[in-house]
């Protein structure tokens, strides 16, 4: 159950109250709003006269969900406003890991070159095997926030456990949780305390319900700055990296409130379908695409199979424009 306190309580009193009925207690555009579990039905008698509206849930998706908030939630990223009424699609592009000092520096000058916002790169990668590439951690933070100083971009780059989050928050302008790490509520938690937005990619075994409550938990927790990732999920087919789980947006979009970010290049896993489901993406109305693209994709020390060449993702720039376009959208 959500419920909205009403404006005469203060935000001391409100966690009080909070505190009384075992609820989060969050302040959203100045309303004390206290959230518990789906399972409450009823607005507690001993608070009944504080509260102004509430709202009950059929499930553990509550402040995420359209029934609260019809509207969708709007995010920042940097100068870049998606969700909301924006009907920006923001094209996140670049490598899988920031590499090397020049590496990252070509991949900031393409995106700049085609007028595009925000750059993308890991610098703790969560590898399935250990003696894989792990990324340059601090050194790359601080080559990615070197490119945001030069070249005015905003970065994005993923947490591989709680303890990154001090250091991403400082060098870069969105946390990525991984697949593998949505898992982690040290992670999750660590996120709701920072007002900083948070991009949570779908763990490719997670529920669409299990996904949205990983949400729940940046919330509720007091950071409204969420995105949501479609990575693709693991299916029965060996062909495709995963499963680019289409039927899902369209359901995130139908029940949820938070912007939606399209990512084809880990579903797809190979370069030569990114195109062509990137297309796809763009013409279901989305708040935002994510593309790898590698100066030589062959050398790449991460997902190097699935990396795009510059010119490929130049090219792929030029299809999308008019898709955004013909549904109301615009590339940014
Ligand atoms: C990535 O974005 O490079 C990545 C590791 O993604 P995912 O968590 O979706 O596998
Ligand atoms: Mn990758």
């Amino acid at each position: 159950m959500i419920l909205h306190l009403k404006n005469t309580i203060s935000n001391q009193d409100a966690a009080k109250i909070a505190a009384e009925i075992k609820a989060f207690h969050v302040t959203s555009n100045g309303t004390n709003v206290l959230i518990t579990g789906s399972g409450v039905k009823e607005v507690p008698a001993q608070i009944s006269d504080k509260v102004d509206q509430f709202w009950v849930f059929p499930n553990d998706m509550q402040l995420a969900s359209k029934s609260y908030l019809p509207t969708k939630r709007e995010v920042k990223i940097g100068n870049v406003t998606i969700g909301g009424t924006t009907k920006n699609t923001v094209l996140i592009g670049g490598p899988c890991s920031v590499e090397s000092e020049e590496q990252i520096r070509e991949s900031a000058k393409l995106l700049v070159d085609l007028g595009l916002s925000t750059l993308r790169g890991g610098c703790y990668k969560p590898r399935t095997s250990p003696y894989s590439f792990q990324g340059m951690g601090l050194d790359g933070l601080k080559l990615l926030a070197q490119m945001r100083e030069e070249f005015g971009l905003s970065v994005i780059t993923e947490a591989r456990d709680a303890t990154h989050i001090d250091e991403i928050i400082e060098y870069s302008d969105v946390i990525q949780v991984g697949a593998k790490a949505m898992y982690d509520q040290g992670i999750l938690r660590a996120c709701a305390k920072t007002n900083k937005p948070v991009l949570i990619k779908r763990g490719f075994g997670t529920t669409l319900q299990e996904f949205v409550q990983a949400a729940e938990f940046v919330l509720s927790g007091g950071n409204e700055n969420v995105i949501l990732c479609e990575r693709g999920i693991r299916t029965f087919e060996t062909g495709t990296r995963f499963t680019l789980d289409l039927c899902g947006v369209a359901w995130l979009q139908e029940y949820t409130n938070l912007p939606i970010i399209l990512d084809p290049s880990h579903a797809m896993g190979y370069a030569y379908g990114v195109p062509v489901l990137a297309k796809a993406c763009v013409a279901m109305g989305i708040d935002g695409l994510l593309i790898e693209a590698h100066r030589n994709p062959k050398v790449a020390k991460s997902d190097a199979s699935q990396q795009l060449t510059h010119q490929e993702f130049t090219e792929l720039l030029n299809v999308l424009r008019p898709v955004a376009q013909s549904v109301g959208y615009q590339m940014v």
